[in-house]
């Protein structure tokens, strides 16, 4: 796949925004530390508000950075804004590629959600369902992770610089695991870990230091969420952990798999 960035006369125009969630992707760019100096130099950061308040809001973007979810009106109209300026539209984090962490909101009825705001006076928000940006536009490309990988981040600005789109790995977090020869968490210690059903490309970070994988990276291409829980299950892990676990960042598929085995057996 290439990418074609309209070029004018000087660096690429390149925007970074953060619709709701934690900035923890824009902060992981800040801490790219002296590989910052170098993409200053090659691109042309035109609008950062996490950075300075001397944005241009209004030019065309060759390239833009979208973290978060759209969990507002205001976040919505921003993004449709954001995609009408730009030519190559890149969703960082597993917020805005996925849901992440904010869609586990999703899991309480939604008139709760309204009557606990109203009781708080803040009839101001304009909340709505938490959903990834990938949802409402189309973007170029989705950086995983949460939050995303500073190698990842700068071989996809190195890529689009040579006009071509970065290859990003596509196995679970299993097989770099196996690689690591980590013990598996959960034949050798019964724990819930997601790494059968998640993305790689963090070097199987949590089961290399003896933690459980928590999905930060979202899905794996076709994962199968029902042989996992059975599994968990099978090993005598009970459903308050199983369903604690998933209800992080697989909060959606837990929506729509984990509930009916759930039923009856958490207490
Ligand atoms: S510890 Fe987790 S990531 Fe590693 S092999 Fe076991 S299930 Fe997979
Ligand atoms: S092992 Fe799992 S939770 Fe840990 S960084 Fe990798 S994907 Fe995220």
């Amino acid at each position: 796949m290439t990418a074609h960035l309209p070029r004018g006369n000087g660096k690429p125009r390149v925007g970074i925004f953060g619709l709701t969630g934690c900035a923890g992707d824009q902060l992981q760019i800040l801490n790219c530390e002296d590989q910052l100096l170098r993409l200053a130099d090659a691109v042309a950061i035109v609008d950062w508000e996490m950075t300075t308040s001397d944005n241009d809001r209004n030019c065309r973007l060759d390239i833009a950075f979208v973290e978060g979810v759209v969990a507002t009106v205001h976040d919505l109209e921003r993004l449709k804004k954001i995609r009408a300026r730009t030519s190559f539209l890149v969703a960082i984090g597993t917020c805005a590629v996925w849901g992440g962490l904010p869609a586990m909101r999703n899991l309480i009825p939604r008139d709760l959600l309204d009557r606990e705001r109203d009781a708080a006076t803040a009839r101001f928000l304009d909340t709505a369902e938490a959903l990834p940006a990938t949802h409402f536009v189309p973007f170029d490309l989705e950086l995983p992770g949460c939050p995303i990988e500073r190698e990842e981040f700068l071989t996809t600005v190195n890529s689009l610089l040579f006009g071509t789109v970065p290859e990003l790995p596509a196995i679970p977090v299993c097989l770099e695991c196996k690689t690591a020869e980590n013990g598996c968490r959960v034949i050798h210690h019964q724990e819930v870990c997601c790494g059968a059903m998640t993305r790689g490309g963090c070097g199987a970070r949590c089961p290399s230091h003896g933690v459980a994988c928590a999905g930060c990276r979202g899905p794996v291409e076709e994962p199968n969420y029902d042989a996992n829980i059975t599994m968990f299950a099978g090993r005598g892990i009970s459903w308050v952990e199983i369903s604690a676990r998933m209800k992080h960042f697989s909060a959606p598929a837990w929506m729509r798999v984990g509930l009916e085995g759930v039923k009856g057996h958490e207490s």
